[in-house]
């Protein structure tokens, strides 16, 4: 990635706000092993193996990173090398949880570890800090990670730019006769070809298996008259996520999917419109629920209408009923409400929003009507 957008992305003071954010929330240190936390913090997009990586930010000291020996490279040459924190690196036979605990400054107390770290990890910090309470150092970030930053912003753009022209292709790949694996695969390819680095997740569920939410793929095919519910998304060089769904149909689909996916596309379009800078997260879910509620379609809908993306596909803030924490502008979700009928077939129409100042931009455009191919 280029340097300059790896800076505005990844910028060196947010190593301070984790560290005032941990003094705010009496913790001792937060540990990050690799994964979105330690990303977020550094820009390290670092390996998680069994041998430990961590960064170590205390309340009151200076942070520092622990590194497998054979690493270090990596890590020198990663965006954490520029933000000028002590690497401290281990050689195969050393104990670097040990190294961890020898390096904090002393006191009990409580540690955050990374939402993400392996539980063997935190079993071995658990020995290493005896009578050290852990917590979810998730609590510490959250705040942080939840409000994107105006690159964020760009960085879910591009993804949701990248996702859409997918989506622009699949009316080309679906077709009767084929397989779900087999379109999944050349969606697969398309999530690559269009700029994404890792493909995430391709679900192709044609006919009955619309009904299941997260179908994947199977050797079903295709058949005419079918509604194939496509979800996808990936994971761009940025490190930032798409997610987006529409809904299609190979040939004429049944009279009552036609009937509720019109219902469904005016609930995402209201729930959509719900969003602005202090409204809840449940009065969003409630916008699309009600009007499929009111369609008679209410039991069909099984799931929340969203969930947060950024580093992570599924982060906060989640769009449930029950969060009533105030969006708040550069809060980034997914709108995704769906309609499920068991054994017979269904629909669903996501999209990314962020909000803004006094509403909310979409990060995906295809149309949504249903595409009928
Ligand atoms: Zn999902
Ligand atoms: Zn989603
Ligand atoms: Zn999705």
């Amino acid at each position: 990635m280029n340097p300059d957008v790896t800076t505005e992305l990844y910028p060196a003071e947010r190593l301070a706000r984790v560290q005032e954010a941990t003094a705010d929330y009496g913790l001792r240190a937060v540990l990050l092993t690799p994964g979105p936390d330690l990303r977020y913090v550094t820009g390290y997009d670092a390996i998680q193996m069994e041998r430990l990586t961590c960064l170590v930010v205390p309340a009151s000291a200076d942070p520092f990173l622990v590194v497998p020996r054979l690493e270090l490279p990596a890590a020198q040459a990663s965006p954490a090398g520029r933000l000028g924190i002590e690497m401290v690196s281990w050689d195969e036979t050393d104990d670097p949880f040990a190294l961890v605990a020898a390096r904090l400054p002393a006191g009990a107390g409580r540690v955050g570890v990374a939402d993400r770290m392996w539980a063997v990890m935190s079993l071995r910090f658990r020995d290493a800090l005896p009578g050290t309470e852990q917590v979810a150092a998730g609590n510490v970030l959250r705040q942080l990670r939840m409000r994107k930053s105006a690159a964020e912003i760009d960085a879910l753009r591009e993804a949701g730019a990248a996702i859409d022209r997918v989506h622009q292709v699949v009316p080309r790949l679906l077709r009767a006769g084929r397989t779900e694996r087999e379109v999944g695969r050349d969606i697969a390819a398309e999530i690559l070809a269009e700029g994404h680095s890792v493909v995430d997740f391709v679900i192709v569920a044609s006919g009955p298996n619309g009904s299941s939410p997260h179908h994947e793929v199977s050797d079903r095919v295709i058949r005419d008259g079918d509604p194939v519910v496509v979800d996808i998304g990936g994971t761009m060089p940025s490190g930032y996520c798409s997610d987006e769904t529409r809904t299609y149909s190979v040939g004429e689909p049944p009279v009552r999917f036609r009937d509720y996916y019109e219902v469904l596309r005016e609930a995402q379009q209201a729930a959509c419109d719900a969003v602005r800078p202090g409204v809840t997260p449940e009065a969003v879910d409630a916008a699309a629920r009600d009007l499929i509620a009111k369609a008679g379609y209410g039991e069909y809908f099984i799931h929340r209408t969203g969930h947060g993306i950024g580093l992570e596909t599924h982060e906060d803030p989640y769009i449930v009923e029950g969060n009533t924490e105030p969006l708040r502008p550069g809060m980034a979700f997914s709108i995704e409400p769906g309609i499920y009928l068991p054994a017979e077939h269904g629909a669903r129409i996501e999209d990314i929003v962020v909000c803004t100042e006094d509403g909310y931009e979409r990060m995906n455009l295809v149309d949504r009507g249903l595409h009928v191919i």
